[in-house]
Protein backbone atom coordinates (compact mmCIF):
# COMPACT_ATOMS: atom_id res chain seq x y z
CA UNK A 1 0.00 0.00 0.00
CA UNK A 2 1.27 3.36 -0.65
CA UNK A 3 -0.47 6.67 0.23
CA UNK A 4 -1.92 8.75 -3.45
CA UNK A 5 -2.56 12.44 -2.82
CA UNK A 6 -5.86 12.51 -5.04
CA UNK A 7 -6.73 16.12 -6.25
CA UNK A 8 -10.62 16.46 -6.76
CA UNK A 9 -11.59 19.13 -9.08
CA UNK A 10 -14.66 20.13 -9.92
CA UNK A 11 -17.10 22.88 -11.37
CA UNK A 12 -18.29 25.66 -8.80
CA UNK A 13 -21.65 27.20 -9.22
CA UNK A 14 -20.72 30.60 -10.37
CA UNK A 15 -22.27 31.99 -13.27
CA UNK A 16 -22.31 33.23 -16.04
CA UNK A 17 -18.31 30.94 -16.36
CA UNK A 18 -17.99 28.38 -13.52
CA UNK A 19 -14.07 28.49 -12.02
CA UNK A 20 -12.09 25.29 -11.56
CA UNK A 21 -12.28 23.98 -7.60
CA UNK A 22 -9.82 21.76 -6.08
CA UNK A 23 -8.89 19.58 -3.04
CA UNK A 24 -6.78 16.96 -1.99
CA UNK A 25 -7.60 13.92 -0.21
CA UNK A 26 -5.29 10.96 0.64
CA UNK A 27 -5.89 7.52 0.22
CA UNK A 28 -4.02 4.31 0.42
CA UNK A 29 -4.07 2.69 -2.72
CA UNK A 30 -1.78 -0.77 -4.27
CA UNK A 31 -0.67 1.27 -7.47
CA UNK A 32 -2.53 4.17 -9.43
CA UNK A 33 -6.42 3.78 -8.59
CA UNK A 34 -8.50 3.10 -11.64
CA UNK A 35 -12.01 5.40 -11.89
CA UNK A 36 -13.62 2.69 -9.87
CA UNK A 37 -11.72 2.58 -7.42
CA UNK A 38 -11.41 6.14 -6.48
CA UNK A 39 -14.33 7.37 -3.35
CA UNK A 40 -16.69 9.48 -3.69
CA UNK A 41 -16.38 12.64 -1.83
CA UNK A 42 -18.18 15.75 -0.60
CA UNK A 43 -17.43 19.47 -0.01
CA UNK A 44 -19.38 22.97 1.49
CA UNK A 45 -21.50 23.73 -1.38
CA UNK A 46 -22.13 26.75 0.64
CA UNK A 47 -18.82 28.35 -0.51
CA UNK A 48 -18.80 27.62 -4.26
CA UNK A 49 -22.36 28.94 -4.86
CA UNK A 50 -23.92 25.57 -4.59
CA UNK A 51 -26.01 25.17 -2.04
CA UNK A 52 -27.40 26.72 1.16
CA UNK A 53 -25.53 26.69 4.45
CA UNK A 54 -28.09 25.28 6.18
CA UNK A 55 -27.89 21.79 4.35
CA UNK A 56 -24.67 22.24 2.85
CA UNK A 57 -22.95 19.00 1.37
CA UNK A 58 -21.99 18.38 -2.30
CA UNK A 59 -21.47 14.96 -3.95
CA UNK A 60 -18.60 14.71 -5.65
CA UNK A 61 -18.98 12.06 -8.23
CA UNK A 62 -15.27 11.11 -10.47
CA UNK A 63 -15.48 10.82 -13.97
CA UNK A 64 -11.84 10.77 -15.08
CA UNK A 65 -8.63 10.14 -13.47
CA UNK A 66 -4.93 11.39 -14.79
CA UNK A 67 -1.53 11.17 -13.25
CA UNK A 68 -0.56 14.31 -12.22
CA UNK A 69 3.28 14.43 -13.05
CA UNK A 70 3.00 18.08 -11.69
CA UNK A 71 3.53 16.65 -7.65
CA UNK A 72 5.68 15.26 -5.96
CA UNK A 73 4.95 11.37 -5.04
CA UNK A 74 2.05 9.32 -6.05
CA UNK A 75 -0.37 11.72 -7.25
CA UNK A 76 -3.42 11.65 -9.28
CA UNK A 77 -6.13 14.14 -10.74
CA UNK A 78 -9.80 12.86 -10.37
CA UNK A 79 -12.14 15.04 -12.38
CA UNK A 80 -15.58 15.03 -10.83
CA UNK A 81 -19.30 15.81 -11.26
CA UNK A 82 -21.17 17.33 -9.16
CA UNK A 83 -24.60 15.62 -7.57
CA UNK A 84 -26.44 16.15 -4.48
CA UNK A 85 -26.89 13.95 -1.82
CA UNK A 86 -29.39 12.10 -2.95
CA UNK A 87 -26.89 10.96 -6.75
CA UNK A 88 -28.69 13.26 -8.67
CA UNK A 89 -27.04 15.76 -10.94
CA UNK A 90 -26.22 19.23 -9.20
CA UNK A 91 -28.22 21.76 -11.85
CA UNK A 92 -24.46 23.18 -11.96
CA UNK A 93 -23.70 20.03 -13.63
CA UNK A 94 -23.27 20.76 -17.38
CA UNK A 95 -21.58 17.19 -17.94
CA UNK A 96 -24.85 15.43 -16.90
CA UNK A 97 -26.87 16.38 -19.61
CA UNK A 98 -24.35 15.43 -22.69
CA UNK A 99 -26.55 13.47 -25.24
CA UNK A 100 -24.00 9.81 -24.99
CA UNK A 101 -22.89 9.09 -28.13
CA UNK A 102 -19.04 7.09 -27.89
CA UNK A 103 -18.65 7.58 -31.68
CA UNK A 104 -18.72 11.62 -31.17
CA UNK A 105 -15.51 13.08 -31.63
CA UNK A 106 -14.63 16.78 -30.20
CA UNK A 107 -11.36 18.43 -30.54
CA UNK A 108 -11.43 22.01 -28.70
CA UNK A 109 -8.91 24.86 -29.49
CA UNK A 110 -8.38 26.87 -26.62
CA UNK A 111 -7.34 30.15 -27.02
CA UNK A 112 -6.23 32.54 -24.16
CA UNK A 113 -4.38 35.40 -22.76
CA UNK A 114 -1.29 34.92 -20.37
CA UNK A 115 -2.08 38.09 -18.07
CA UNK A 116 0.55 39.73 -15.36
CA UNK A 117 -0.11 43.09 -13.56
CA UNK A 118 -3.18 43.26 -14.69
CA UNK A 119 -2.25 43.54 -18.39
CA UNK A 120 -1.28 40.82 -21.13
CA UNK A 121 2.25 39.38 -20.28
CA UNK A 122 4.79 41.12 -22.26
CA UNK A 123 2.88 44.28 -22.66
CA UNK A 124 4.25 47.55 -21.51
CA UNK A 125 3.67 49.58 -18.25
CA UNK A 126 1.54 51.61 -20.20
CA UNK A 127 0.25 51.89 -23.66
CA UNK A 128 0.05 49.04 -26.18
CA UNK A 129 3.02 46.94 -27.94
CA UNK A 130 3.36 46.95 -31.72
CA UNK A 131 0.28 46.32 -33.80
CA UNK A 132 -0.72 42.60 -34.19
CA UNK A 133 0.78 40.84 -37.26
CA UNK A 134 4.44 39.50 -36.08
CA UNK A 135 2.93 37.72 -33.00
CA UNK A 136 1.08 34.54 -34.43
CA UNK A 137 3.41 31.96 -34.18
CA UNK A 138 6.08 34.57 -33.66
CA UNK A 139 9.34 33.91 -32.04
CA UNK A 140 11.98 36.32 -30.17
CA UNK A 141 11.64 38.08 -27.07
CA UNK A 142 10.52 40.98 -28.65
CA UNK A 143 7.15 38.86 -29.70
CA UNK A 144 6.84 36.56 -26.68
CA UNK A 145 8.44 37.53 -24.00
CA UNK A 146 10.56 35.68 -21.63
CA UNK A 147 8.10 33.67 -19.55
CA UNK A 148 5.28 32.31 -22.05
CA UNK A 149 7.59 29.78 -23.64
CA UNK A 150 8.60 28.25 -20.63
CA UNK A 151 4.62 27.85 -18.88
CA UNK A 152 3.41 26.88 -22.59
CA UNK A 153 5.64 24.01 -22.77
CA UNK A 154 5.68 22.86 -19.06
CA UNK A 155 1.94 23.00 -19.75
CA UNK A 156 2.42 20.60 -22.72
CA UNK A 157 4.43 18.22 -20.53
CA UNK A 158 1.88 18.12 -17.59
CA UNK A 159 -0.54 17.02 -20.26
CA UNK A 160 1.61 14.39 -21.88
CA UNK A 161 2.16 13.03 -18.75
CA UNK A 162 -1.40 12.86 -17.61
CA UNK A 163 -2.41 11.34 -21.08
CA UNK A 164 -4.39 14.21 -22.10
CA UNK A 165 -4.48 14.31 -25.97
CA UNK A 166 -2.56 17.46 -26.08
CA UNK A 167 -1.87 18.14 -29.97
CA UNK A 168 -0.37 21.51 -29.88
CA UNK A 169 0.56 24.77 -29.14
CA UNK A 170 0.72 28.43 -31.15
CA UNK A 171 1.67 31.88 -30.31
CA UNK A 172 -1.82 33.33 -31.20
CA UNK A 173 -2.46 36.79 -32.89
CA UNK A 174 -2.29 39.74 -30.40
CA UNK A 175 0.63 39.59 -28.15
CA UNK A 176 -0.05 37.89 -25.04
CA UNK A 177 -2.48 35.46 -26.52
CA UNK A 178 -1.63 31.35 -26.83
CA UNK A 179 -3.62 28.41 -27.89
CA UNK A 180 -3.39 24.66 -27.39
CA UNK A 181 -5.82 21.73 -28.64
CA UNK A 182 -6.90 19.09 -27.40
CA UNK A 183 -9.18 15.98 -28.96
CA UNK A 184 -10.93 13.69 -27.60
CA UNK A 185 -13.57 10.69 -28.62
CA UNK A 186 -16.68 9.84 -26.80
CA UNK A 187 -19.08 13.02 -25.75
CA UNK A 188 -17.59 14.14 -22.58
CA UNK A 189 -13.75 12.87 -23.03
CA UNK A 190 -12.63 16.08 -24.26
CA UNK A 191 -14.21 18.54 -22.63
CA UNK A 192 -12.97 16.16 -19.22
CA UNK A 193 -9.00 16.82 -20.63
CA UNK A 194 -9.88 20.57 -21.51
CA UNK A 195 -10.88 20.99 -18.03
CA UNK A 196 -7.94 19.42 -16.47
CA UNK A 197 -6.05 21.12 -19.08
CA UNK A 198 -7.26 23.93 -18.04
CA UNK A 199 -6.74 23.91 -14.38
CA UNK A 200 -2.94 22.33 -14.95
CA UNK A 201 -2.32 25.61 -16.86
CA UNK A 202 -3.70 27.85 -14.15
CA UNK A 203 -1.85 25.65 -11.83
CA UNK A 204 1.40 25.92 -13.92
CA UNK A 205 1.48 29.85 -14.51
CA UNK A 206 0.67 30.51 -10.25
CA UNK A 207 4.09 30.08 -9.77
CA UNK A 208 5.37 32.56 -11.96
CA UNK A 209 3.00 34.96 -10.66
CA UNK A 210 1.07 34.72 -14.40
CA UNK A 211 -2.83 33.96 -14.19
CA UNK A 212 -4.62 33.32 -17.19
CA UNK A 213 -7.33 35.75 -18.74
CA UNK A 214 -9.84 33.14 -20.57
CA UNK A 215 -12.13 36.13 -21.37
CA UNK A 216 -13.45 36.59 -24.96
CA UNK A 217 -12.55 40.21 -25.18
CA UNK A 218 -10.51 40.87 -22.26
CA UNK A 219 -9.46 44.46 -23.54
CA UNK A 220 -11.12 46.82 -26.71
CA UNK A 221 -9.53 47.98 -30.01
CA UNK A 222 -7.48 46.11 -33.21
CA UNK A 223 -6.44 43.27 -31.39
CA UNK A 224 -7.84 39.36 -31.92
CA UNK A 225 -10.18 37.93 -28.99
CA UNK A 226 -10.24 34.62 -27.52
CA UNK A 227 -12.19 31.78 -28.98
CA UNK A 228 -12.41 27.88 -28.36
CA UNK A 229 -13.55 26.43 -32.00
CA UNK A 230 -14.93 23.31 -31.54
CA UNK A 231 -14.23 20.76 -34.24
CA UNK A 232 -16.81 17.83 -34.23
CA UNK A 233 -18.12 14.97 -35.94
CA UNK A 234 -20.26 11.01 -35.38
CA UNK A 235 -20.35 8.00 -36.82
CA UNK A 236 -22.84 9.63 -39.37
CA UNK A 237 -20.65 12.76 -40.30
CA UNK A 238 -17.60 11.12 -40.79
CA UNK A 239 -18.91 7.82 -42.51
CA UNK A 240 -22.11 8.07 -44.06
CA UNK A 241 -21.73 11.99 -44.84
CA UNK A 242 -22.95 13.18 -48.11
CA UNK A 243 -24.03 16.73 -48.88
CA UNK A 244 -28.16 16.49 -48.29
CA UNK A 245 -27.33 15.34 -44.47
CA UNK A 246 -25.00 18.05 -44.53
CA UNK A 247 -27.55 20.74 -45.74
CA UNK A 248 -30.09 19.46 -42.91
CA UNK A 249 -27.38 19.88 -40.25
CA UNK A 250 -26.87 23.12 -41.12
CA UNK A 251 -30.12 24.28 -41.50
CA UNK A 252 -30.61 23.13 -37.74
CA UNK A 253 -27.81 24.66 -36.61
CA UNK A 254 -29.01 28.00 -38.04
CA UNK A 255 -32.64 27.16 -36.43
CA UNK A 256 -30.97 26.57 -32.98
CA UNK A 257 -28.56 29.67 -33.22
CA UNK A 258 -29.73 31.07 -29.49
CA UNK A 259 -29.17 27.95 -28.03
CA UNK A 260 -25.90 27.72 -29.71
CA UNK A 261 -24.98 30.72 -28.70
CA UNK A 262 -26.25 30.75 -25.02
CA UNK A 263 -23.95 27.66 -24.83
CA UNK A 264 -20.95 29.18 -26.28
CA UNK A 265 -19.28 31.47 -23.31
CA UNK A 266 -20.45 34.56 -22.36
CA UNK A 267 -20.21 38.00 -23.66
CA UNK A 268 -19.77 36.22 -27.12
CA UNK A 269 -21.07 40.06 -28.73
CA UNK A 270 -17.93 41.26 -28.01
CA UNK A 271 -15.83 39.30 -30.06
CA UNK A 272 -18.53 37.65 -32.76
CA UNK A 273 -18.43 40.88 -35.29
CA UNK A 274 -17.57 39.73 -37.96
CA UNK A 275 -14.14 41.32 -37.89
CA UNK A 276 -10.84 39.53 -36.74
CA UNK A 277 -11.86 36.05 -38.87
CA UNK A 278 -15.50 35.80 -36.90
CA UNK A 279 -19.14 35.65 -38.21
CA UNK A 280 -21.58 38.20 -36.39
CA UNK A 281 -23.35 37.21 -33.51
CA UNK A 282 -26.95 36.96 -35.04
CA UNK A 283 -25.57 35.77 -38.32
CA UNK A 284 -25.22 32.04 -39.13
CA UNK A 285 -23.35 31.13 -42.20
CA UNK A 286 -21.13 27.92 -43.53
CA UNK A 287 -18.29 28.13 -45.89
CA UNK A 288 -16.13 26.52 -47.58
CA UNK A 289 -12.31 27.45 -46.05
CA UNK A 290 -14.51 30.30 -44.65
CA UNK A 291 -12.81 31.45 -41.10
CA UNK A 292 -15.25 34.09 -41.38
CA UNK A 293 -18.60 31.96 -41.27
CA UNK A 294 -20.41 30.48 -37.99
CA UNK A 295 -19.00 26.90 -39.31
CA UNK A 296 -16.41 26.47 -41.18
CA UNK A 297 -15.84 23.69 -43.69
CA UNK A 298 -12.54 21.92 -44.91
CA UNK A 299 -11.96 21.67 -48.44
CA UNK A 300 -11.62 17.33 -48.19
CA UNK A 301 -14.37 17.37 -46.29
CA UNK A 302 -16.33 18.44 -49.66
CA UNK A 303 -14.06 15.73 -51.34
CA UNK A 304 -14.57 13.18 -49.46
CA UNK A 305 -18.41 13.64 -50.59
CA UNK A 306 -18.91 15.55 -47.12
CA UNK A 307 -17.63 13.34 -44.71
CA UNK A 308 -15.27 14.21 -42.17
CA UNK A 309 -15.68 16.70 -39.36
CA UNK A 310 -16.90 19.91 -38.76
CA UNK A 311 -15.55 23.27 -37.38
CA UNK A 312 -18.31 25.46 -35.03
CA UNK A 313 -15.75 28.78 -34.91
CA UNK A 314 -18.51 30.25 -32.80
CA UNK A 315 -17.78 29.29 -28.75
CA UNK A 316 -15.38 31.51 -27.14
CA UNK A 317 -12.32 31.00 -25.05
CA UNK A 318 -14.41 30.99 -21.78
CA UNK A 319 -17.11 28.72 -23.07
CA UNK A 320 -17.71 25.31 -20.90
CA UNK A 321 -16.71 22.77 -23.16
CA UNK A 322 -19.50 20.37 -21.61
CA UNK A 323 -22.14 22.66 -22.21
CA UNK A 324 -20.66 23.29 -25.76
CA UNK A 325 -20.08 19.89 -26.78
CA UNK A 326 -24.23 19.12 -25.07
CA UNK A 327 -25.43 21.65 -27.77
CA UNK A 328 -23.90 20.55 -30.72
CA UNK A 329 -24.97 16.92 -30.12
CA UNK A 330 -28.44 17.73 -29.33
CA UNK A 331 -28.68 19.51 -32.81
CA UNK A 332 -26.94 16.77 -34.39
CA UNK A 333 -29.41 14.72 -32.94
CA UNK A 334 -32.28 16.50 -34.15
CA UNK A 335 -31.51 15.69 -37.62
CA UNK A 336 -31.29 12.03 -37.10
P1 LIG B 1 -7.29 25.28 -37.31
O1 LIG B 1 -6.48 26.22 -36.46
O2 LIG B 1 -6.91 25.30 -38.76
O3 LIG B 1 -8.76 25.44 -37.14
P2 LIG B 1 -6.31 23.10 -35.54
O4 LIG B 1 -5.30 22.11 -36.03
O5 LIG B 1 -5.90 24.09 -34.52
O6 LIG B 1 -6.96 23.76 -36.86
O7 LIG B 1 -7.55 22.30 -34.92
C1 LIG B 1 -8.19 21.25 -35.57
C2 LIG B 1 -8.90 20.39 -34.55
O8 LIG B 1 -9.75 19.45 -35.19
C3 LIG B 1 -7.98 19.58 -33.66
O9 LIG B 1 -8.33 19.80 -32.30
C4 LIG B 1 -8.30 18.14 -34.05
O10 LIG B 1 -8.18 17.23 -32.99
C5 LIG B 1 -9.72 18.24 -34.46
N1 LIG B 1 -10.16 17.10 -35.28
C6 LIG B 1 -9.46 16.47 -36.24
N2 LIG B 1 -10.18 15.43 -36.75
C7 LIG B 1 -11.37 15.43 -36.09
C8 LIG B 1 -12.55 14.61 -36.17
N3 LIG B 1 -12.66 13.60 -37.05
N4 LIG B 1 -13.57 14.90 -35.33
C9 LIG B 1 -13.48 15.91 -34.46
N5 LIG B 1 -12.41 16.72 -34.36
C10 LIG B 1 -11.36 16.49 -35.16
MN1 LIG C 1 -6.13 26.24 -34.36
MN1 LIG D 1 -6.42 30.07 -33.13
MN1 LIG E 1 -9.85 26.61 -35.77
Amino acid sequence: MAKYKLEYLWLDGYTPVANIRGKTKIVDFDSFPTLEQIPVWSFDGSSTQQAEGSSSDCTLKPVAVYQDSGRTGNSAIVMCEVCLTNGNPHPSNTRAGIPDDPGAWFGFEQEYFLYQDGRPLGWPETGFPDPQGKYYTGVGYENVGDIARTIVDEHLDLCLAADINHEGINAEVAKGQWEFQIFGKGSANAADQMWVARYLLLRCAEKYGVDVEWHCKPFTGDWNGSGMHCNFSTDKIREEGGEDYFKSLMEAFENNIDAHIAAYGPDNHMRLTGLHETQSIDKFSWGVADRGASVRVLQSFVDNGYKGYLEDRRPNSEGDPYAIAGRILQTVNEVG
